[in-house]
């Protein structure tokens, strides 16, 4: 990082963005700051009794950045790198994207400080539980509360064990909504574990298929044949690089992990790379037609590609290395990626940036759906589906009475087949992504194109803030 940087801290870096945003917006002053400042955060400490017997202290934070909207939500991320300043960011970051997607929750995060890799199974076990109840005693997470989620280094076993945890301590109806992104036995909704990535390649698409935006930045419209570089390849990483190629038909070119590159120019083949990776844990080694490994994980900027993904973690991109970015569109599916004065370069170099808040919500936005489904207590498509495939099946009936001809068994079969919980949960995020992608838009074309996508999506999120702090108004 350069000096000018080093000194902006990640929460600093948000609010640069609303700063500008907020210029465009007509809103009383106090209540901008209001929308921006943290509501709360609590830093504890708790001891867990390691497996060789010894006991350690662990630190954890929570934020709730907002509280417009109830429960708060947002994920909770095992790393030796959290801090409380990173906590609350990403918390804001929360609030701007659940406002731009319309789900309505305020936004919040958390973080143990910890590396998962230097812990056993069980042990990680016995820091979420402990964790878990920490939560619960200081009263920051319950099903209208704040509901966390899996984020950086967690997933849907650390979410199964805050579930059981939580049920031992409350006798709450409503208590398996508690927490989202479980396993599916669990009480988890088919589609949230790849949702995020789905949520990418959906935005993606919409952006490039726009032939107005794409040409004012010059790219060629559709997916088709774009070449990506992927930073990380945990749940993010791979679930988009496995869309991208596989839905979008674009080439996946490179996939960067923090021990090295895999790079293949003819495309990479996403399950085998993925079967490599999960049996020998590195790139290294990977035989498949051209693809080479470089061991020096910095170097994925310089690879030319038409969209580069990062979707590890922040600050990746910053003044120290902005230069070597040779792609057209940066997708920032990881959360602040890239640093803002560096984004501001970028920008002004005509790189189009897809933000974070807008690009990455597909989590929130299925993690919403399962919310909703643990409320209602029934798996989405159970009451309908059955009645659907009938009325479809009796339709057919008709048409062929009418016609006298008899439709083949292979049409009617392909389309008397109604939706289950999974092409529900994608068709709804498909709509909310394309949905949200429009609201940007009609912002960026109504300033002329005079703010970045970033600062269209921040204008997007404040004026939903202030709308409903407008309508409800303030406590006296
Ligand atoms: N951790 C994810 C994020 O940063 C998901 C949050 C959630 O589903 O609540 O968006």
């Amino acid at each position: 990082m350069k000096s000018s940087e080093e000194n902006l801290k990640f929460f600093q870096q948000v609010n640069h963005y609303f700063d500008k945003a907020s210029k465009y917006i007509e809103a009383p002053k106090d209540i901008l700051e209001h929308i921006k400042a943290n509501n709360t955060v609590i830093h504890f400490q708790f001891p867990i009794k390691r497996d060789n017997g010894e006991i350690e202290v662990i630190e954890a934070w929570r934020a709730q950045h907002s509280h417009h909207r109830k429960p708060c939500k947002g994920g909770i991320r095992f790393a030796d790198i959290a801090n409380e300043d990173e906590v609350i960011a990403l918390a804001a970051l929360m609030t701007y994207k659940c406002a731009i997607v319309d789900v309505p929750f305020g936004g919040g995060k958390g973080a143990v400080k910890i590396n998962p890799k230097n812990y056993s199974k069980t042990e990680l076990e016995r820091i979420t539980r402990r964790f878990t109840f920490e939560l619960k005693a200081k009263n920051f997470i319950g099903p209208g509360i704040d509901v966390p989620a899996p984020d950086y280094g967690t997933g849907p076993q650390e979410m199964a064990w805050i579930t059981d945890t939580y049920y031992s301590l409350s006798d709450e109806l409503d208590a398996i909504a508690c927490v989202t992104g479980k396993p599916v036995t669990q009480g988890g909704i088919r589609g949230r574990n790849e949702a995020t990535g789905r949520g990418v390649y959906y935005g993606l698409k919409a952006i490039c298929e726009d032939k107005e935006l794409m040409q004012k930045f010059s790219i060629k419209p559709g997916l088709e044949g774009k070449s990506v570089v992927i930073q990380g390849f945990g749940n993010v990483g791979y679930h988009t690089a496995k869309y991208m190629s596989q839905l979008a038909n674009s080439k996946v070119i490179a996939i960067a992990e923090y021990d090295g590159i895999i790079v293949n120019k003819q495309g990479l083949d996403i399950e085998k790379l993925m079967a490599f990776r999960a049996k020998h844990n590195t790139f290294k080694g990977y035989d498949e037609g051209m693809a080479e490994f470089i061991e020096d994980r910095n170097k994925f900027l310089e690879i030319e590609c038409d969209i580069l993904i990062p979707a590890a973690l922040e600050s990746q991109i910053t003044l120290a290395n902005v230069d070597k970015v040779k792609a057209k569109i940066i997708g920032e599916a990881a959360n602040g990626p890239v640093t803002c004065l560096a984004s501001d370069q970028l920008s002004e170099r005509g790189v189009l940036i897809v933000p974070d808040i807008y690009l990455n919500a597909g989590g929130v936005t299925v993690s919403y759906f399962e919310w909703v489904k643990n409320l209602s207590h029934m798996r989405y498509g159970r009451m309908e589906k059955k009645f659907q495939e009938k009325a479809f099946l009796n339709f057919v009936s008709l048409v062929e009475k009418v016609t006298d001809k008899k439709i083949s068994q292979e049409v009617s079969e392909r389309f008397s087949h109604q939706a289950n919980e999974e092409t529900l949960v994608n068709a709804g995020l498909e709509e909310t992504m394309i949905n949200s992608y429009s609201q940007i838009m009609n912002i960026m074309k109504k300033l002329d194109y005079k703010v970045s996508m970033k600062i269209a999506a921040y204008i997007c999120a404040i004026e939903k803030i202030n709308l409903s702090y407008e309508e409800l108004g303030l406590f006296p």
